[in-house]
């Protein structure tokens, strides 16, 4: 006897569930089929996203319905249409042997007379959105008034999208005997009402934490400064080259504008949000269903319906106002047994948001450094060799093979490896040798290029207000460094903070010195600055870059001591030298673009 025939299910069920390949029933399963086979009771399970709940709901319903009848015995309410069809979907593969069952879709954007039709010829369930199902309660099109079972899919969903007073309208439409079953990924204070208000004491499945994600799923955060969000989506989806994934943004038109802007700079980028009209959005889905779309980007209410077990990554472009919905994001992922990731672009201000969501996940997210050029460069060219070693070969090709063999006759195996790589290489590393390091920096991201030749200025966290002017603070750093009175130059003392010069051959010895030391109890903090006097005279930024300066470091200084108690309390990075006025886009979008078509 297999595990799903121990569970109590009928021969039609099984067989379905053979042709579907399950070999196996979820936990969630395992503990909601039994009770809802054996027993007519309320029921609320919490069970993370991507965990088997609609079969956990749709074999003991569809077991349960008596075919013989034809009215409506079963309501569905599911937050989206997407969800809406999906789950309607699911329910007709689980009952396809099971002849005169009838599943219909309520949701809105379609035709609501042809719904009507549907419905009218016999709909023994009906999974429907809250509001087209209002809608047609009130204009009398369905007739609940006798289902013995009512399912509240993706409860908290369907709440935090503010169905609150849609849900309870329909409950009170409903027969008081009827079985309520609510599936829920969390359990917040709205689904608690519900169940106490609408449900007689139902039992309880919990499967995993509470509130908690999936655990296949690794959670990363990457910390940019707020102007280069745009470039560190790019960055994490060239160093990804195999990525497939939903990049969520908080508002329609960002979405909008983010998917737009990927498509011109080469990517495989679709927009899904609700000002699409339904066949946009079933064109979006179908092509992201089929892989011609690799970053799908999504407003959280859009994507609600998403269900593709093999996304790779979740990007999370703005963290959402409700961090409750992180959870929902990154449950788009880590599906079915695969693992997955969840990325975050965020800001300092936004930093504490990632403390509250690792409280509600209970897992801790890694903090990453956005790749640099460098490691992307090395990424797209192992990501080239395999894929040159993978290629399948049409031997059409083969009759011209002699003669580019007499073409490169003269080169020997290694020179003829270095060149075909080298076609594609020399143009990412054309344009990511101009890039510069956009990780904003933390107490744990130290890293960046020293410079090797030249003066190199530095930026240091003391100042006037510690009693320092150029001469006090000149002899102060001579003395700590023991360097000679030439070594340090081109001090600039300011209130809070100074700059300082010395030859390159001393960085080494000025950042580990000084990072180490603490001045009546405060962590010195230097760091190479970007304000390279020395160096970058005539750039187009120089003038008033000083003033501006000022005030992102004395900020940054600050917010790092907070940030420091919370991660390993390592100094704070040095910057990078070396920066560049030019934007992300160029020869590496374009040679992505040709890869891609
Ligand atoms: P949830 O509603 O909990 O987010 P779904 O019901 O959408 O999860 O299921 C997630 C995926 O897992 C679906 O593709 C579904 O077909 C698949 N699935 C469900 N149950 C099983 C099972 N017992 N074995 C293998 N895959 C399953
Ligand atoms: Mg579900």
């Amino acid at each position: 006897m297999n595990k799903f025939e121990q569970l109590g299910l009928n021969e039609s069920l099984l067989l379905a569930i053979k042709d579907l390949g399950f070999e196996n029933p979820s936990e969630v399963q395992e503990k909601a089929i039994p009770i809802l086979l054996e027993k007519d009771t309320d029921i609320v399970a919490l069970a993370q996203t991507g965990t088997g709940k609609t079969a956990a709901f749709g074999f003991p319903l569809i077991q349960k319905i008596n075919v013989d009848d034809r009215r409506t015995q079963a309501l569905v309410l599911s937050p989206t249409r997407e969800l809406c069809l999906q789950i309607t979907n699911e329910i007709k593969q689980y009952s396809k042997y099971v002849k005169e069952l009838h599943t219909v879709a309520i949701y809105g954007g379609a035709n609501i007379n042809e719904q009507a039709k549907e419905i009218k010829r016999g709909a023994q369930i009906i999974v429907a959105t809250p509001g087209r199902m209002q809608d047609m309660i009130n204009r009398g099109m369905v007739n609940i008034k006798n289902i013995n079972y009512c399912v509240l899919d993706e409860a908290d969903e369907m709440l935090n999208m503010g169905f609150y007073d849609d849900i309870t309208a329909i409950l009170s439409d409903t027969p008081d005997e009827k079985s309520t079953w609510l599936f829920s990924a969390t359990m917040p204070q709205e689904v608690a009402r519900i169940a106490r208000e609408f449900m007689r004491k139902p039992l309880e499945i919990t499967v995993g934490h509470k509130n908690s994600g999936s655990q296949n799923v690794s959670h990363e955060f990457y910390l940019v400064n707020a102007r280069d969000r745009y470039a560190a989506l790019k960055r994490l989806a060239d160093a990804n080259p195999d990525i497939f994934s939903v990049v969520f943004c908080r508002t329609k038109r960002d979405t909008q504008a983010i998917a737009e802007k990927l498509i011109e700079d080469g990517y495989n980028a679709a927009a899904l949000h609700g000002d699409l009209s339904q066949a946009q959005r079933d064109a979006v889905m179908k092509s992201f269903r089929g892989r011609q779309i690799q970053m799908l980007v999504a407003t959280d209410v859009a994507a609600r319906g998403i269900d593709v077990d093999d996304i790779t990554h979740v990007i999370n472009y703005q963290l959402p106002d409700e961090v409750e919905t992180y959870t929902h994001r990154s449950g788009r992922t880590g599906r079915a047994g695969k693992s997955g990731t969840s990325m975050v672009i965020v800001t300092k201000s936004e930093l504490r948001k990632i403390n509250q969501i690792e409280k509600i996940i209970k897992t801790k997210f890694e903090e990453k450094p956005i790749p640099s050029g460098i490691e992307i460069c090395e990424i797209q060219l192992f990501h080239l060799a395999n894929k040159i070693k993978d290629v399948e070969i049409d031997h059409e090709i083969d009759s011209y093979l002699p003669a580019i063999e007499e073409v490169l006759i003269d080169l020997s195996k290694e020179e003829l490896i270095k060149r075909i790589v080298s076609v594609e290489f020399n143009r990412f590393l054309a344009y990511y040798k101009k890039s510069r390091d956009i990780s904003a920096e933390t107490s744990s991201n130290r890293r960046g290029e020293i410079p090797t030749d030249g003066a190199v200025r530095y930026f240091i966290n003391i100042g006037s207000r510690d009693n320092f002017d150029w001469m006090s603070l000149k002899d102060f750093l001579r003395d700590t460094l023991e360097l000679g009175r030439d070594d340090i130059f081109k001090v600039d003392v300011k209130e809070g903070f100074s700059f300082f010069n010395t030859d390159a051959e001393h960085v080494d010895r000025v950042m580990n010195t000084m990072n180490n030391i603490r001045l009546e109890g405060r962590k010195i903090n230097v760091e190479i600055s970007k304000n390279d006097g020395s160096r970058n005279q005539g750039r187009r930024d120089h003038g008033g870059r000083d003033r501006r300066n000022s005030g992102n470091r004395e900020r940054r200084g600050n917010s790092d001591r907070k940030f420091e108690g919370r991660k390993d309390g390592k100094p704070s990075g040095e910057r990078k030298g070396r920066r560049s006025n030019d934007t992300e886009k160029g020869f590496f979008d374009r040679a992505k673009r040709s890869r891609r078509s």
